[in-house]
C-alpha cells in the first residue's frame, strides 16, 4: 500500500479539533509522571472505556508498569500546563497534584477520569492503552481547544445538537 506523505498527513490530522488532556500516573518509584495528550477518545459506554495512543518514552513506561492513568481535561487557561507536559517547561508553571484513589489528579480541570488499563496494543510507533474508567467528574468551565497545531479558547458557539 502507498502511504500518505507524512507532512500532508500531519496537516490534515491537525484539522480535527480536539481538547487537550494531561495524562498523569505514578512510576515504579511513586514519582508523578505527566504528559500532554490529545489522542484521548471514548471507546464504549458499558463498561465506560477510553483509550490513549502513546509513543515510547517516560510516560509509556510508567503506564505499562502501573497499568493505571488519570485523564485531566485542561481548562482554557491550561496552555502553560499543556506546554509544560509536552516537553516545554516554563519557570512560571509549577504543577500541583492531589492524590485520588492513589492516582495524581491536576486540580482545576474541566473533566477527570481515573482509568485502569485492560489492554495495550502496539500499533507501529505508538501503543494504544485501553482502559476502564473507575471514576470521573466534570465542571462547566470552558476547555482548552487544539486545532491546526495551535491553542484556541473555549468550545466555540453552539449552533445545534
Ligand atoms: C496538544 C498536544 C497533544 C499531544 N498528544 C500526544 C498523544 O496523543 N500521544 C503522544 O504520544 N504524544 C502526544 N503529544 C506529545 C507529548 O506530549 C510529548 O512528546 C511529551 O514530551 C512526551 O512525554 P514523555 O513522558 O515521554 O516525556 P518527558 O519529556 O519525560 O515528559 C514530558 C514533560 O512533562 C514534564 N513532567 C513530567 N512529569 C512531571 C512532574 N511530575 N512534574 C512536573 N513536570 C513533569 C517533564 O518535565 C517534561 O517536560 C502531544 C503534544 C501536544 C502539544
Amino acid at each position: 500500500m502507498q502511504h500518505a506523505n507524512p507532512a500532508a498527513f500531519r496537516e490534515a490530522a491537525s484539522r480535527f479539533v480536539t481538547g487537550v488532556t494531561v495524562l498523569t500516573t505514578l512510576d515504579q518509584h511513586r514519582n508523578v509522571c505527566g504528559m500532554t495528550v490529545n489522542s484521548f477518545i471514548t471507546v464504549s459506554l458499558s463498561p465506560p472505556t477510553v483509550l490513549v495512543s502513546i509513543m515510547p518514552g517516560r510516560m509509556h513506561r510508567a503506564i505499562a508498569e502501573s497499568r493505571r492513568y488519570c485523564v485531566n481535561v485542561l481548562p482554557e487557561d491550561g496552555r502553560g500546563l499543556s506546554k509544560h507536559f509536552s516537553g516545554r517547561p516554563s519557570a512560571g508553571t509549577k504543577p500541583s497534584y492531589e492524590l485520588v484513589h492513589g492516582l495524581p489528579r491536576l486540580p482545576g480541570c474541566v473533566a477527570f477520569f481515573a482509568c485502569e488499563v485492560t489492554q495495550s496494543i502496539d500499533v507501529n510507533d505508538h501503543t494504544l492503552f485501553i482502559a476502564e474508567v473507575s471514576s470521573c467528574d466534570h465542571c462547566d468551565n470552558a476547555p482548552l481547544v487544539f486545532f491546526s497545531s495551535r491553542y484556541h479558547l473555549g468550545p466555540g458557539t453552539p449552533i445545534d445538537r
